[in-house]
């Protein structure tokens, strides 16, 4: 980051430069080319007068300069005088563009190759009161010897400039880049010194990903901690009831009941570590209805579940119902299947003798919904926030006696969040309980 901003505050730096130094040479040239020139003129202007107060024109070379040329034309175009080069090699002048001009409107001027010095020249010419013109003539090259003296000198100020701009954008993105360099050396409180305003939503979204993160990670613990308390228990007395019998202290006629109670306490590891790995696959996104996205029927799936509980439901002499029409949903059918089940199996378990349990299909305002309602023992209102929790239950013992896991309500709240259904829970106790996932359309 320091060396793209150096990089790109060093290009800008030197564009501006070349730009102004382009600007300022032509600028600068084009004034000097027109004082030039004037100085010229009025110099000529000057010999005029003093041409006009001489009896001979040799007498011009007291006032000549060597730099330039002086000359003096009669109206035959020949030269008689002139300060700089040899007269006899000169030809006839009356062709030169600015002695015409002189001859026909009193002035001339004009830019060429000297025939007699060979180099680029300016002229200017003047007639004089005894009708011969009188020419004043510079290189070029002395003309602007002065000026090319001046861009040198722009130069270096340039080259100087160049310097100092990048030791300046070296220091100022090192001043820039610091304060942002400390910020990300604490991380963790990222948001007590943010050094720009425009850094705070990302210093803001850095803060809240780390809450996140220390969040879910109090959660794995604790997960990990209730799972491990959770497949102690009944394989301690799993464990128990085989060493008993193994040490020959069961009676005969217990034998088969410690059988039982081995056979149920295994049956509910089995069903812990079934929900346990539907929970982690619901966790990885494995079941993410991303993935897997067909259209169910969610009276269809109802039924399923309902076929499939009917025998646990007349067992506990529970009266158990399904109502409603078809409504679809785009998902994963094994969840939603899961979801409805954890739910009728909960109305079923924690019911009273001669319950029902409905289950209710349709929709509202064109949202699919499934609700499942009983008449059981019902949940005290300030449980009702938590039951969704993993591993929390209203009443332990019940819930274990009953085959529960206390991760039930856990896998229908993220089935439902995968497939963007909204979770309402009525209940009153000794009235009975009423849970409604409302689907997006
Ligand atoms: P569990 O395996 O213990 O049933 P759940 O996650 O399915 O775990 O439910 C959490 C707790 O919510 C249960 O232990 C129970 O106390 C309460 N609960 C869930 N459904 C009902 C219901 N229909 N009626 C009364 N209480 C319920």
């Amino acid at each position: 980051m320091e060396k793209k901003i150096n990089s790109r505050m060093f290009l800008m730096g030197i564009m501006a430069m070349v730009l102004t130094v382009v600007m300022t040479v032509s600028i600068y040239h084009k004034a000097f080319e027109k004082q030039q020139k004037e100085d010229i003129r009025l110099y000529g202007r000057l010999l005029q007068d003093v041409c006009e107060n001489i009896d001979d024109y040799s007498q011009l070379a007291v006032y000549a300069d060597e730099e330039m040329r002086v000359t003096v034309i009669s109206a035959e175009g020949i030269v008689v005088y002139e300060n700089n080069a040899d007269m006899g090699i000169m030809g006839n002048h009356l062709d030169r563009s600015e002695i015409a001009s002189a001859f026909e409107k009193g002035t001339g001027e004009s830019v060429r190759e000297s025939d007699t010095m060979g180099q680029q020249t300016y002229y200017y010419a003047l007639l004089l009161n005894n009708g011969d013109v009188l020419r004043v003539a510079m290189d070029l090259d002395r003309m602007f010897s002065g000026y090319n003296h001046a861009l040198m000198g722009i130069g270096v100020v340039a080259l100087a400039v160049m310097f100092i701009s990048v030791a300046f954008s070296v220091m100022l993105t090192k001043s820039l880049v610091k304060p942002i360099e400390k910020m990300a050396e604490n991380l963790d409180d990222i948001d007590k010194e943010v050094p720009y305003v425009e850094l705070k939503p990302f210093a803001a979204a850095v803060k809240n990903y780390n809450l996140q993160k220390e969040h879910h990670a109090l959660i794995r613990q604790e997960f990990t901690a209730n799972v491990s308390h959770e497949l102690k228990t009944p394989l301690t007395s799993i464990s128990g009831y085989a060493e008993m019998i193994e040490n020959g202290m069961a009676k005969e006629s217990d034998i088969k009941l410690f059988a039982g109670k081995i056979h149920f306490e295994s049956k509910r590891l089995i069903n812990l570590i079934a929900d346990i790995l539907k929970l982690s696959e619901l966790d990885e996104g494995k079941s993410d209805i991303s993935v897997i996205k067909e259209e169910i029927d969610l009276f269809e799936a109802s039924r399923n579940v309902v076929n499939r509980l009917l025998f646990k439901a007349q067992q506990s002499d529970i009266k158990l119902e399904l109502v409603g029409e078809k409504a679809a949903i785009l998902g994963s059918r094994m969840q939603i299947e899961e979801m409805i089940y954890n739910l009728c199996d909960n109305a079923i378990r924690y019911n009273k003798q001669g319950g029902f349990v409905r289950v209710k299909v349709g929709k509202t305002d064109g949202k699919a919904e499934v609700s499942v309602s009983d008449n059981g023992i019902g949940i005290p209102e300030e449980h009702q926030e938590r039951v969704f929790e993993r591993f929390y239950r209203v009443d332990k013992s019940r819930s274990k006696a009953t085959g529960g896991t206390g991760l039930g309500l856990a896998i229908v709240k993220h089935a439902a969040k995968n497939h963007k259904g909204k979770i309402n829970l009525k209940s009153k106790p000794n009235v009975g309980t009423e849970i409604k996932i409302t689907f997006e359309k």
